[in-house]
């Protein structure tokens, strides 16, 4: 099939998709897209056949459902393979771009061969026939390099619009492998290569790192009492709730289950106390309510574990003091935050072994 004509059908294809996740209430986020998108293209024929299924016995798709074909059909192995597939199309495009530009060249070269023996043969000849026939070959000649070059600008804008079109679905991909589709805030992947970003710049700033880790309490016992359903909305809740209260340069990720992290460059540990207890209040300024039934459910609490970076530490290590002073808001009540700083044994230990590695 013509590129154009590919091009025409996955627009089909997506605006079918889009208008599809509209229907069904499903916000449109990469995941979901893809999972439509696949559907209506029909590439992956074991996700259409099991979305089949469910669409036959529902009418519609749930967020949860979604999403595990998502992870079964398209996860991880999937978008691997697409990635391999996309390096392989921009190869096998990069190739014919060079190829066309060869030939361009190529053709130049011809063109400018005519035109030097044209002159050569002007000053060697004097009859007017003579001139008047090599006039005429080199018009017939300008109009082929004329048509040729047209056909190369036609096949170079293709190649483009493809490149282009591989260059998106490259696009989704990577987006769509560092968000966590159910909050929509970065997952685990996106937190660990920030933590590596945000520990290189505050050694070189020397400016402090403080990262929060926030985690649900008694969460286990509203899924078991309410349901998933309400649970994966109270996920959301708590997503929401911690971005809207952060500042441009904060990250946040999901670290997994019901567990968030909060990274604050710039920030003190103690003024980062101050953000951690914003965030617990402003949580708990928020009713829950089952959506079908209006039914209150009261409000949920987090405990929270705050650390700053000490310069030379490894992630892990940072993590893990974080993940203990999580702890200890959980052994001492829940619903709080407490933090926790190096000891000065853990500083000198630090301090020893970030100095054998210089020297
Ligand atoms: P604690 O206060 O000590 O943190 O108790 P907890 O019940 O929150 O902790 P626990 O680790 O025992 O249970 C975590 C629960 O979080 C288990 C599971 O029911 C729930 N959970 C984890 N991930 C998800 C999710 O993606 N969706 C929903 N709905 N629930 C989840
Ligand atoms: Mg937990
Ligand atoms: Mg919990």
């Amino acid at each position: 099939m013509a590129i154009g004509g590919q091009l025409h059908q996955a627009e089909n294809w997506a605006k079918q998709a889009i208008e599809r996740l509209r229907r069904e209430g499903l916000p449109p986020v990469p995941n979901n897209y893809a999972v439509y998108y696949c559907y209506f293209s029909g590439e992956n024929p074991n996700l259409t056949m099991a979305m089949d299924v469910l669409l036959n016995q529902y009418g519609a798709l749930t967020q949860q459902q979604c999403t595990e074909l998502y992870q079964v059909h398209l996860g991880l192995e999937a978008e691997q393979k697409m990635l391999k597939n996309s390096n392989t199309a921009i190869e096998a495009e990069l190739k014919h771009v060079l190829n066309i530009i060869d030939k361009a060249a190529s053709g130049t070269n011809k063109f400018s061969q005519t035109l030097d023996t044209f002159s050569g043969k002007l000053e060697t000849t004097a009859s007017l026939d003579q001139i008047r026939d090599m006039v005429k070959k080199v018009a017939a000649e300008t109009r082929v390099m004329a048509e040729q070059n047209q056909r190369l600008h036609t096949q170079l804008a293709q190649s483009t619009q493809q490149l282009t079109e591989v260059r998106f679905n490259l696009d989704v991909v990577r987006k769509e492998s560092l968000v966590d589709p159910l909050t929509e805030v970065g997952n685990r992947k996106f937190f660990n290569n920030e933590l590596a970003r945000a520990t290189v710049e505050a050694e070189e700033t020397q400016m402090p790192l403080t990262l929060l880790v926030i985690d649900i309490d008694h969460f286990k016992k509203f899924n078991d009492s309410y349901g998933h359903i309400v649970g994966d909305q109270v996920l959301r809740l708590v997503a929401r709730t911690l971005v809207e209260n952060l500042k441009g340069r904060d990250i946040i990720a999901r670290y997994g289950g019901e567990e968030f992290v909060i990274l604050l460059p710039q920030t003190r540990v103690t003024d980062a106390e101050k953000v951690a207890n914003q965030l617990r209040a402003s949580l708990g300024t928020k009713q829950i309510r089952r959506r079908s039934t209006n039914e209150t459910l009261g409000v949920i609490t987090i405990s929270i574990g705050a650390t700053e970076y000490c310069i030379g530490e490894e992630a892990e290590t940072f993590i893990a003091r974080a993940d203990s002073a999580l702890y200890e808001a959980k052994q001492t009540g829940r619903n709080k935050v407490v933090s926790q700083l190096m000891s000065p044994e853990q500083i000198a230990a630090l301090k020893a072994k970030t100095d054998s590695k210089t020297s």
